[in-house]
């Protein structure tokens, strides 16, 4: 592949400027400064300016040119991702795609469960306009207010609600992409089933704009949920939260939609740092269980049999004290104290994060043994370990020794990945659940994948995008 890493021609910067008309870009630096800079501040970049199409037309001549003239293109959504893969480089050879002006709702298909939306789409509206049809998109997360559907599908977000929905993979019937060369591939099918070959639509889901622009969507949509339960309960360890979690699918089936286990350090930081924030919980516990449930049926026997799984859950001892919130306030104050912990966390000084899945079955042991590796490898250290149970996916987060220098502490990023990635793919894991390589881990994932997986990937990257202008320095 054979990416120019020098600024582009203003040959080329003009005709993408006239491709976009007078509104579509900015290269005014203020304008410019925040699709440069990762939300953590990790990661920097430079960009020759920032595209603003309105229509995948326009995103298609962008790209077409773009290719001619070997410029590299990052395209970007809501810019969360948070591992640097929607910033570009430091050497103001590439230009930055947002999506945020393709904005508009085509269709929706009540009878079909579908709706059909462009990339640039804040997840939030699309959950409203869900919503205001009486259907429900479930994919749900903490950077729902500003990420967008395109950034979503191209991260494969997960969320809160994997267990019941699947990811965003899921999600989607149907996408538009604007590929490498500038074509336009119109795969915007709202079909449940169709069995005609290679599923394309896959290739560019979770691939982090290395293989094309995602232009729009066909998303699935479901019955808004007539009953929902939301209960906080303390248990003593994660085994017992995951025998929870078998108990409540013998009793009320598919119906959990939510498990979000989160350590009693999580919890006391949340409270102690994020106003407002209290957990109803009577007396301490080492680990909370957040569960929420949902169904389709009226108020009241969903309520009835998690309140008999719970007492069963006591009389075994898999549980201590359990709170059903009994109002919509009472349920967004429970989800208030499993967000706050993300928020928390940052006044306990620096962290190192691990964002890793095991097989449920597995969160245990890998908890376990990696408390063991981390606290002997750095004693003072804290494990602030929370995340989605239900899916297998933690949040393995390690705060700072109380008083040792941040930067000294972070100086250990690398040793501390290198045993918690360790761990987690001994037991078979993934080093990134959610979200994606980006920068942050492109040279790590080559020790966990092999040598067949690394090939098909280069080859998929190559033969779509053979002068390798899709977001280089991601993923591959
Ligand atoms: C507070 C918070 C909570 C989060 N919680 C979760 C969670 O629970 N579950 C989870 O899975 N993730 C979570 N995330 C990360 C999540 O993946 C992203 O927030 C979101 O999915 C990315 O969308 P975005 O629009 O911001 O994409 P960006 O960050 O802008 O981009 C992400 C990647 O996609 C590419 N991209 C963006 N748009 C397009 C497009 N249209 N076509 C091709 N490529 C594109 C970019 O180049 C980049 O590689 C969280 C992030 C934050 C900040």
């Amino acid at each position: 592949m054979s990416t120019k890493l020098s600024a582009p021609s203003q040959a080329a910067l003009d005709r993408i400027k006239a491709a976009l008309g007078k509104n579509g870009w900015t290269d005014a630096p203020e304008d410019m400064a925040p699709h440069l800079v990762e939300p953590r501040g990790l990661y920097h970049g430079k960009a020759a300016l920032i595209a603003r199409p309105a229509t995948t037309k326009q995103v298609s001549a962008v790209i077409a040119i773009c290719n001619e003239y070997h410029i590299p293109v990052v395209p970007q959504g809501g810019n969360t991702s948070l591992v640097g893969a929607a910033v570009p480089d430091d050497s103001g050879a590439a230009i930055v795609l947002s999506l945020s002006r393709l904005d508009r709702i085509r269709s929706l298909d009540a009878s079909n469960d579908t709706i059909t939306v462009e990339a640039g789409c804040v997840l939030a509206n699309v959950q409203a306009a869900a919503e205001e049809a009486n259907r429900l998109f479930p994919l749900s997360l903490g950077a729902e207010g500003s990420c967008q559907i395109g950034g979503n599908h191209s991260t494969n977000a997960g969320g809160t609600a994997v267990m019941r929905y699947g990811n965003a993979r899921a999600l989607a019937l149907g996408l538009e992409v604007v590929l490498p060369s500038g074509d336009i591939w119109d795969g915007l099918r709202a079909l449940q089933k169709d069995n005609t070959g290679y599923d394309l639509k896959q290739l560019f889901i979770g691939a982090e704009g290395t293989l094309g622009v995602i232009t729009a969507a066909v998303l699935r949509l479901f019955p808004l949920p007539r009953d929902v339960v939301t209960a906080l309960v303390g248990v003593p360890e994660p085994a017992a939260a995951v025998e929870l979690l078998a108990l409540l699918r013998a009793g009320v089936g598919d119906a959990v939609v939510a498990f979000e286990l989160i350590s009693e350090f999580a919890v006391g930081l949340a409270i102690e740092h994020i106003e407002g924030v209290r957990s109803p919980v009577a007396g301490n516990y080492p680990w909370y269980v957040l569960v929420e449930l949902a169904s389709g049926q009226e108020p009241g026997p969903m309520r009835e049999a998690v309140e008999s799984v719970f007492a069963d859950a006591l009389d075994r001892h898999f549980i201590g004290d359990a709170v059903l919130a009994s109002s919509q306030s009472q349920i967004k104050a429970l989800w208030r104290l499993r967000e706050a912990v993300v928020e928390a966390q940052a006044y306990e000084g620096a962290s190192i994060k691990h964002d890793i899945a095991v097989p449920v079955s597995k969160v245990p042991e890998f908890l376990a043994r990696a408390d063991e590796l981390v606290e002997a490898a750095m004693p003072g250290i804290r494990v602030c370990a929370f995340g989605h149970l239900g899916d297998g996916n933690i949040h393995y987060n390690l705060t700072q020794p109380k008083g040792m220098d941040a930067d000294k502490y972070l100086g250990q990023w690398a040793s501390m990945n290198q045993l918690v990635h360790g761990i987690a793919d001994a037991f078979g894991g993934s080093i990134s659940a959610e979200h994606g390589l980006g920068q942050l881990k492109r040279e790590e994932i080559r020790q966990y994948k092999s040598k067949i997986e690394l090939d098909l990937m280069r080859t998929l990257k190559s033969t779509l995008d053979p002068k390798g202008i899709m977001n280089p320095g991601k993923v591959v």
